[in-house]
């Protein structure tokens, strides 16, 4: 699978930005296409209109999350199926601004991934460990808990993304070291071998506090898959120079 360099530009943005970073990034890659896959997950409300944008720049269009029914009363939320009508690919799920801010359990975020693979998109399933949970030694335990709990069973890599997110890392300007994304890293794909199909083969992305300056460095550890960027996918030159990252 290529590298995945997926954008997640959260509750950022109106139409005329938008458009503009999209239309920027989709010239850019058909100008001189870059080796890694990018996604642009906006906004719901900006869907429609970077989708529209991208049409032929082989970027694809993400959403940020997803309801686990495919149609209902669920007022301000939005299904699996309606991403995939206006063209997305990929949703993320189980963002830790979600299972924090909406107390989304690993049952919640494993129903919604499995709510995205039924409706014919790739799920980027997130995972990270709290600060305290890092500073009493569990980090690798939290994450192989969430994962157990957050995947639908035997998923392969045109399903299902994993992207490992230390909390204490969004958006801060802090990171773990090189070797401990390595380690956590390592221990992801030790646990997908029991959780998916084709393991080796399952995309890991790193996010938290990626930027231009370190893009490179986390691009050669063992087991990182391309990243999922907050904060550094709202300006067009910096996210751009992420993906360049992988060449
Ligand atoms: C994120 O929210 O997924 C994220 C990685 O944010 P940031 O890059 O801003 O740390």
């Amino acid at each position: 699978m290529r590298k995945l360099v997926a954008g997640n530009w959260k509750m950022n943005g109106l139409t005329a930005d938008g458009v503009a970073r999209a239309r920027d990034l989709a010239a850019r890659a058909k100008a001189a296409p870059l080796a890694c896959e990018i996604a642009l997950c906006p906004p719901a409300t900006l869907l429609v209109p970077v989708g529209q944008a991208i049409v032929g720049s082989g970027l694809a269009l993400g959403g940020q999350d997803c309801h686990a029914e495919p149609a209902g009363a669920h007022t301000g939320d939005i299904s699996a199926p309606m991403l995939k009508d206006v063209g997305c690919t990929y949703v993320i799920v189980g963002h830790s601004e979600r299972r924090h801010e909406y107390k989304e359990s690993d049952a919640v975020v494993r129903a919604k991934a499995a709510a995205a693979v039924a409706a014919g998109l790739c799920a980027i399933v997130c995972v990270g460990e709290s600060a305290a949970e890092r500073a009493s030694g569990r980090t690798e335990a939290v994450v192989v808990h969430q994962l157990q709990g957050s995947l639908p069973p035997k998923l392969g890599p045109a399903k299902l993304v994993v992207a490992y997110e230390p909390v204490w890392a969004i958006g801060s300007g802090r990171m773990p070291t090189a070797q401990d994304v390595a380690s956590v890293h390592a221990r992801i794909r030790e646990a997908l071998r029991d959780l998916t199909t084709e393991a080796v083969a399952v995309r890991i992305l790193y996010g938290g506090s990626v930027k231009a300056a370190n893009a490179r460095e986390l691009t050669a550890v063992a087991n990182v898959d391309g990243f999922l960027v907050g904060g550094g996918s709202l300006n067009t030159e910096e996210f751009w120079t992420i993906a360049s990252a992988y060449g």
